[in-house]
């Protein structure tokens, strides 16, 4: 069994090359929940829907977010009758998200997506890495913002002075996948919101201490290459690099991932991780995708 982190951009295109070289029966992939919320009566799990559709080839890739092709009736809809949605829902992931809602309700958000991976024919295991609602603020410097106001409502523009969320516990499996598996990915999502959240819950970093963790930056040079992940690290005072980002996985990782582009790095990096691979981490098409997935793979087995 491989157990990847993941939040809802990076790591899910390394999903897709993944899927094709590993079985999918083999892949557990535990998800962020850090900015779950209810948006216009449904409930959002956005990372956990865009690994859902990428695992069910339905995602829409050119924003990472919803339905490859979906329609917009409902929401124009609700438009015109004066509530506008500060999501901009598809009618497909609409639907998703009634079901996930009612669902959670009657078996909490594990169960859920548990259920709904199953009616789409995934064979993964997908588990949301806590059935808890966290509570995330951002501290701007126009004031405490909720994270997708930050992210939609003001475009990720403000500055970030501090970031806030409150712990959560594992849901069920979590922990156990982690320590049942032969190795982990850490995919190269946000180290702050997506994976930072995972390795916050109890037992985790302990299980990944245990386990042969192979992890890809998600910073090259000194930006990310989509998202806030700069701006919040900043925030934070970690240096906008992939040392930086080793420095968060340093007590359990044992192979870093970085980019060709980043060589200059490998000298300093190899101070604090036992391995360093360099090699092309841009995913700008599924080529790309499973080669870097086809290296992760290579230095597991
Ligand atoms: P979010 O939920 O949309 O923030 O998505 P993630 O948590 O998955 O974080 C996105 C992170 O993935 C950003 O920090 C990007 O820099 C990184 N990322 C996106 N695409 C790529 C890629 O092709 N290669 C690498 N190395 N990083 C990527």
């Amino acid at each position: 069994m491989i157990t990847v982190l993941s939040g809802g951009t990076g790591t899910p295109k390394l999903l897709q090359g993944l899927k094709e070289i590993v079985n999918p029966k083999d892949l557990t992939i535990i998800v962020n929940t850090l900015e779950n919320d209810y948006f216009s009566g449904v409930y959002v799990s956005a990372d956990v829907d865009t690994v859902l559709y990428t695992m069910s080839d339905m995602i829409n890739d050119e924003f990472w977010y919803g339905v490859k092709g979906d329609t917009f009736i409902t929401h124009e809809r609700l438009c015109e009758l004066g509530c506008q949605e500060l999501l901009r829902i598809g009618d497909i992931d609409r639907a998703t998200k009634i079901q996930k809602t009612q669902l959670m309700k009657k078996y909490g958000l594990a169960k859920a997506v548990e259920i709904q991976a199953e009616n789409m024919g995934i064979e993964s295991k997908i588990i949301p890495m806590s059935n808890e609602e966290s509570d995330i603020k951002l501290i701007t410097d126009i004031g405490e913002l909720e994270f997708h106001d930050f992210l939609i409502k003001h475009q990720s523009r403000p500055e970030v002075l501090d970031i806030k969320f409150s712990s959560v516990a594992p849901a069920d499996g979590v922990v156990d996948a982690i320590k049942n598996s032969e190795a982990v990915i850490i995919g190269p999502s946000n180290p702050i919101t997506s994976i930072s959240p995972i390795l916050s819950l109890e037992g985790v970093r302990e299980a990944l201490k245990d386990t042969y963790v192979v992890a890809v930056s998600p910073i090259i040079g000194s930006d990310s290459v989509s998202g806030p992940a700069s701006k919040f690290m900043k925030a934070l005072d970690i240096e906008v690099s992939s040392v930086g980002v080793a420095s968060l996985y340093e007590d359990f990782i044992d192979n870093f991932i970085i980019d060709d582009k980043d060589v200059d790095k490998k000298q300093q990096l190899n101070q604090i991780v036992n391995k360093v691979t360099v090699t092309n981490t841009i995913m700008n098409n599924l080529g790309a995708k499973k080669n870097l997935a086809q290296i992760i793979m290579d230095s597991i087995l």
